[in-house]
């Protein structure tokens, strides 16, 4: 793999923040790049010798990027597992050069799908169901990894409910001491199964169905899974919900196709009980993704502004932090129930004041936080400033109350929303990528950053 190192000249109008190293995506050679402002937008700037100059929009809104850095935290340092030889993101991983744990650990359990969605990251790749054995050696890997304190676990596909031994390999899982189990589905067969819902109800608490989710109107169904597929999700919301299951909505969002429907997405969501959070993903551009289509890219604060504006400022830009474990592509609020209305928490608290509490983890939660400011004393003063901040969002007596009624509890009065943007190879930039905190663990024992695993990885 060459290095092209020539420093891109900018063009009249851009105004420099930053060098960093970037891709070039005709040759995928890392290209030196620079980071720079144009017109209130954030670019990668980017000149390849071969291929020349290309710019690609990173962020809609830089005063959110550059106020970005205001809520990072130093990286979490993770066991390292392959050595720095050819240059991020070619030695994943982790390499010595990755700054930043694994908040999420996700594991590909098969390759099969009932969906041939056109932009399919995967690829619709024949990976064969992997045997439990295989799983317990991953699983173990994860933990040992992260020195026994892995937290989160995503199974994935292909499409995981196709996989004839799914139940237990959450079984499984939760042997493992992860904190959190997430289960990516397209919702299909969730929509018909009543044993295979029954059982995913059996494996609770501390599970959690990944829907997804392309918008209340056929458009983005049609145009990402090439059938309107309303009613079954409707199906599969319904038959969760009503099992207990908790269900996060993930949203694929692209100008021009369901960009409109960003805060319809989030009120139909927000109005449905058991719906616990909604997840936005502005689309990644990886294989055959129609990646000349780009010119409007969505961004994480694109998706931010569409949501103010569509909500009427109900849901602002401002309500959102960016993640202290990966500020650079993943925003989040939580909202409490407040006279019959989702409130952002973070009108009411300053998450900034309280960083050096929050773990660097996709996991910072307010659950967690409000369970331990039910708890009594026993804390530092820092802690207890903050628990006393979050403290009005609990109920009396919450401490008392059994795991199913707290789980209850949350569904009820708390509701997650949260953005993740993934890295490209138009709009890389080298600091973006070596902070990503989701890893594919891999059947041979790696740990791959997920946009560097579509990227670079999944067809080497
Ligand atoms: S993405 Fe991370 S693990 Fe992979 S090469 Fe870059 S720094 Fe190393
Ligand atoms: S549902 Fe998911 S795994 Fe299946 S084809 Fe679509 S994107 Fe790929």
């Amino acid at each position: 793999m060459t290095e092209h190192a020539t420093t891109p000249a900018l063009p009249d109008g851009f105004r420099s923040i930053e060098p960093t190293v970037s891709i070039c995506p005709q040759c995928l050679d890392r290209v030196t790049a620079e980071l720079a402002i144009r017109d209130g937008s954030v670019y990668v700037v980017k000149s390849c010798p071969v291929h020349g100059q290309q710019i690609e929009l990173r962020e809609a809104n830089a005063d959110y990027y550059l106020a970005r850095n205001t809520f990072t935290k130093p990286g979490t340092r993770s066991v390292v597992q392959t050595e720095s030889r050819r240059g991020c993101p070619f030695d994943c991983g982790l390499c010595p050069e990755h700054d930043q744990h694994t908040c999420i650990g996700l594991i590909e359990i098969n390759g099969a799908c009932e969906l041939a969605c056109p932009d399919c990251y995967t690829g619709r790749q024949d990976i064969p169901d992997l045997t439990l054995a295989e799983a317990d050696r991953m699983m173990d890997f994860l933990q040992a990894s992260e020195s026994g304190q892995a937290e989160i676990l995503q199974l994935s596909g292909g499409e995981p409910t196709l996989h004839p031994r799914l139940l237990d390999l959450i079984a499984l899982a939760k042997t493992k001491r992860f904190k959190y189990i997430l289960l990516n589905s397209n919702g299909l067969r969730l929509a018909e199964d009543d044993a295979l819902v029954a059982g995913l109800a059996g494996l609770l608490p501390q599970f959690e169905v990944y829907l997804q989710y392309d918008g209340p109107s056929a458009r983005g169904h049609s145009v990402f899974r090439g059938r309107d597929l309303r009613d079954i999700k409707e199906r599969a919301i319904m038959r969760l919900t009503a099992a207990g299951i908790p269900v996060t909505l993930v949203a694929t969002v692209r100008q021009g196709v369901n960009d409109g429907e960003i805060g319809a997405i989030l009120r139909h969501a927000m109005s449905i009980p058991g719906v616990r959070g909604v997840n936005y993903q502005p689309l990644a551009y990886y294989g055959d993704s129609r990646a000349d289509d780009r010119q409007d890219r969505l961004t994480l604060t694109g998706v931010l502004e569409n949501l103010e504006r569509q909500t009427e400022g109900e849901f602002q830009l401002r309500d959102f932090v960016p993640l202290p474990c990966n500020v650079e592509r993943v925003a989040l609020t939580f909202c409490y129930r407040e006279n019959g209305r989702f409130v952002p928490i973070t009108r009411k608290v300053d998450v900034r004041e309280h960083l050096p509490l929050l773990g660097n983890t996709f996991a910072f939660d307010a659950d967690e936080y409000l369970a331990q400011a039910a708890g009594d004393g026993g804390v530092c003063a820092c802690m207890a400033r903050f628990l006393s901040a979050v403290r009005p969002f609990i109920p009396a007596g919450y401490g008392r109350l059994s795991e199913k009624e707290k789980a209850g509890y949350f569904n009820r009065n708390l509701f997650r929303i949260s953005v993740s943007s993934f890295v490209d190879a138009y709009n890389f930039d080298l600091k973006s990528m070596q902070r990503e905190c989701v890893h594919v663990v891999t059947r041979d024992l790696r740990r791959i950053p997920f946009s560097a695993y579509n990227l670079f990885h999944r067809n080497p």
